[in-house]
């Protein structure tokens, strides 16, 4: 492996530091029933370690740790925690080597060279050698003790990989035993959902999301996908219905469908009706901005400009966000009001910037300015949510 990603190595030695004390204090309890020369060279080789770790010099260092092995079988769990403060650290090749050795020596009892075999994999996966990590973690799933923790990294793999079949069959091998796994499935029917999608295959599109909607009727994911697929068959009305669905009862997803839009063309003006009254009641729910847009154009379309205008009117004024902004600003923009008040609050509107919406992690507090149904931080499926943006002041005469 040629990772070579810089670790802090003051940071390292501190935790070394901690471990090494942790070292001393598991060898003086043993001291008293063990020999006091045994206990003596163990103390040295750690200081000799940690001598090194110091010195930034981390191949001598673990050379040394492997040797205090040598001494005293029951150093091997700081080995592992050694194993560990280099794989985050980066210091792959390193965790690598540390953990291959622990391995590699006969002596090892069976519990420990598991313990080994599953750090290894970590070192691989950490280092993007999946299909090594992959023959590892499939060889603990027949271990007990670590069957449901190979599982899911084998899952995790699988995700990294793409793998989404492959992913779901892993999943139905942990049953019921892991928390959050039937939301997991699900999008990784909705995944192979895009893939037909892309593909351009229908059946498979329909299969996934049929599964999907078994493991959950109300997944805003799914009945998204549903609506693009009705749309695609040129199905509108059905389309319609379920999107209709989605707004009712959890409008905070309903903004991604862009094939709404690029479907308008082959709706009827009934069907396009439907349409605009679905995205007013999201521009209200959501202060959706882009949603605001599409909504003045086919309001313009369907029933002209004044229409338009005097929706923008009811947003200047009902809207506490972009959205407001937004409207005031095209409404001052167009000339089409010249009062007094709107005068005042334009000159407020004018000068302020219209901001993205944020998505944040309902898990791990990331945020995104797109919508993700998987988390990049911490791996969640499903937990971004919509962010409202801070609420503009009330100018003077208006109702926020
Ligand atoms: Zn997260």
């Amino acid at each position: 492996m040629a990772l070579d990603v810089s670790a802090d190595w003051s940071v390292l030695a501190l935790v070394a530091l901690a471990g090494l004390m942790l070292g001393l204090f598991i060898a003086w309890a043993a001291g008293r029933r063990q020999a006091a020369r045994k206990d003596s060279d163990l103390s040295r080789n750690y200081f000799r370690g940690l001598n090194y770790l110091l010195n930034e010099e981390p191949d001598k260092a673990i050379e040394v740790f492997i040797q205090a092995l040598e001494v005293d079988e029951d150093t091997v769990e700081l080995h592992f925690a050694l194993g560990k403060l280099f794989r985050r650290s980066g210091e792959l090749d390193r965790a690598t080597r540390l953990h291959q050795n622990l391995i590699a020596r006969p002596a090892l009892p069976p519990s420990q060279r598991q313990t080994a075999i599953y750090e290894l994999a970590h070192d691989y996966m950490s280092a993007g050698l999946y299909d090594r990590a992959e023959g590892l973690f499939e060889e603990l799933t027949g271990n007990s003790e670590y069957r449901e923790r190979a599982l899911l990294a084998l899952v995790r793999v699988y995700e990294l990989e793409k793998d989404w079949s492959a992913a779901i069959t892993a999943s139905r091998s942990m049953g019921e035993s892991e928390q959050g796994n039937n939301i997991r499935m699900l999008h990784y029917y909705c995944e192979l959902a895009e893939l037909g999608f892309a593909q351009e295959d229908m059946d498979v599109v329909a299969t996934a999301l049929d599964a999907a909607q078994k493991l959950d009727p109300k997944s805003p994911r799914a009945i998204m996908l549903k609506v693009q697929m009705l749309l695609s068959m040129g199905k509108c009305g059905e389309a319609l219905d379920q999107w209709e669905h989605l707004v009712s009862n959890q409008s905070q997803y309903a903004e991604i469908i862009d094939d709404v839009f690029l479907q308008l063309d082959s709706m009827s003006k009934t069907q396009q009706r439907r349409v605009l009254v679905l995205i007013k009641k999201i521009v209200l729910d959501l202060e959706d901005l882009p949603m605001a847009e599409k909504a003045i154009e086919l309001c313009a379309g369907l029933d002209g400009q004044a229409a338009a205008d005097s929706l923008l009117h009811v947003w200047s004024n009902n809207c506490s966000g972009p959205v407001r902004i937004y409207a005031l600003k095209r409404l001052v923009e167009a000339d089409g009001e010249t009062s007094a008040e709107y005068a005042a609050l334009a000159n407020f509107a004018l000068g302020s910037e219209i901001e993205s919406t944020d998505y944040l992690c309902s898990e791990c507090g990331f945020e995104a300015k797109a919508m993700l149904w998987q988390c990049p931080n911490c791996n969640q499926w499903g937990s971004l949510m919509r962010q409202f943006g801070n609420d503009i002041p009330a100018v003077k005469g208006s109702q926020g």
